[in-house]
């Protein structure tokens, strides 16, 4: 029984861009056909989308909420809590987010899903999953118990190969546990998720700038550097290469040289997807000297203009397949409070904007067609990650997960408009069209500002990784 109808001239399916009928029954799409094709028999809700475009439901695959923080005063603390990220995700048109669940030694795998899931059940508005995140040394158990978890729907893990600060001593993984990971992943057709800087070049460049004295944080693009992209890209793109059937996902890249390491292994035939940030898209290092440049900053580092080109034709030629945020959401004085190439936090809020800030970049400003921004921000995600077509499409079967970009809300962006910080990186920038209405599996979150969701709404997300999606560049 149809009870929803969302009319649209301008709605954005796998198939294109057209006049539809998106029909609904439950939390499920059930047809997509020609506009006006579908009775409205009593009882079925009428959303006429005219003149506004209608996209399925933003996907951020790489956030962080409830997540430790180390600042240079005080203890650790930790970010805002999967309600408020959540809330801001579907004020601004994302209805999946992707966050970590970050395995420490003494625990299991099994243990550290459980925890997550304390956290988060009953406590986020939109749909979630995450990724396994691992750190350190790994005991010789622990590649095991990740191949467990693919099975049981946990599919994606986390690996640093760097420490990324000299405070954070313990958070890479050794290119031999990395190798044992691989092979697990290889067998149980698991995707490694990757955050790659060469550590002997970050924490060399580290010693250098601190001798020299020039420890603030503008200087933070010499220390998380072009070269550590390149080597560290291809050393860990070589090390997949050699454990067949790995596939890797590699997150925010930054710069010219990781797009063109992706690139070169794709046209080998290698298995290897790019994520990079709307920051990255759209900031530069030269940001870092703006007040409080701090807000611009995510680890590894806002680079150069030749690397934003580079970002951006990436995303041309499929180097680049998705849009994150690497989402970090606290207040202004958190953010702000180290100063110092090595104490500046990294991530920073930006959920809320995403969906509509890379509509007018790509669309906007570029010409991109409406469906390849929205393979960017939502579709691509949701191929790579193993949730497709339940998300990520508008379709037959899929979860009704709708988005309508409304042009008449073109507006430049406000802190105080937002839902998530007290700042946003994004203040002043003039977008083109604003969410008028977010569905979650078939129900209104957000109306016209008007925010409808509740904490029972969100749900967890089982995944599998998709075959295509590991035994070749599928997108
Ligand atoms: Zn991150």
């Amino acid at each position: 029984m149809i009870d929803t109808v969302v009319r649209g001239d301008a709605v954005v399916t796998s198939q294109g861009v057209g006049s539809y009928d998106v029909a609904i029954s439950g939390e499920k799409i059930v047809a997509v056909v020609s506009s006006g094709s579908v009775p409205l028999g009593p009882g079925v809700r009428l959303i006429d989308a005219a003149g506004k475009i209608v996209i399925p439901g933003g996907i951020d695959p790489h956030v962080h909420c409830r997540w430790p923080m180390p600042v240079p005063n005080g203890p650790t603390g930790l970010t805002d809590p999967p309600s408020t990220v959540s809330r801001a995700a579907l004020f601004g048109g994302t209805t999946t987010v992707i966050d970590f669940a970050r395995w420490t030694h003494g625990n299991s795998i099994q243990g550290t899903i459980e925890q997550r899931d304390l956290e988060w059940k009953g406590a986020c508005y939109c749909d979630y999953a995450y990724h396994i995140m691992v750190e350190g040394d790994l005991p010789p158990d622990i590649p095991g118990q990740l191949g467990e978890a693919v099975q049981a729907g946990y599919p994606t893990v986390k690996i640093f190969t760097t420490d990324i600060t000299p405070s954070r001593r313990g958070r890479m993984v050794d290119f031999g546990d990395v190798w044992e990971v691989f092979q697990v992943l290889a067998a149980n057709r698991g995707l490694a998720v990757i955050h790659a800087e060469d550590n002997d070049i970050v924490m060399h460049m580290y010693g250098k700038l601190i001798r020299e004295g020039r420890i603030g944080f503008e200087n933070m693009a010499e220390v998380h550097n072009s070269l550590s992209e390149d080597l560290s890209f291809r050393r860990i793109i070589r090390l997949a290469e050699c454990v067949p059937g790995s596939a890797l996902y590699m997150m925010h890249v930054s710069a010219a040289t990781g797009v063109a390491a992706i690139r070169e292994a794709r046209a080998k035939g290698l298995p290897i997807y790019g994520e990079t940030l709307h920051q990255y898209m759209l900031y530069t290092n030269a940001d870092y000297r703006r007040p409080n440049g701090q807000i611009y900053h995510t680890y590894p580092s806002l680079k150069f203009k030749t690397d934003q080109s580079a970002l951006w034709d990436g995303t041309q030629d499929g180097s680049i397949s998705t849009v994150a945020t690497d989402e970090i959401c606290c207040t202004l004085a958190k953010k702000t409070e180290g100063k110092r190439i090595d104490d500046t936090t990294g991530g920073n809020a930006g959920c809320e904007p995403r969906v509509s800030l890379m509509y007018t970049e790509m669309v906007g400003r570029r010409g991109y067609s409406l469906n390849h921004f929205v393979n960017l921000v939502s579709t691509n995600a949701a191929r790579i990650m193993g949730l497709y077509p339940r998300k990520g499409v508008i379709a037959p079967g899929s979860d009704a997960d709708i988005v309508i970009l409304d042009p008449a809300k073109r507006r430049a962006i406000h802190a105080e408009d937002l839902h998530e910080a007290d700042y946003s990186p994004w203040e002043g920038h003039e977008v083109h069209v604003w969410p008028s209405l977010a569905m979650l599996r078939g129900k209104v979150v957000v109306d016209d500002g008007r925010f409808l969701g509740t904490l029972s709404d969100g749900r967890y997300l089982q995944r599998r990784i998709p075959t295509e999606i590991i035994d070749s560049p599928a997108l």
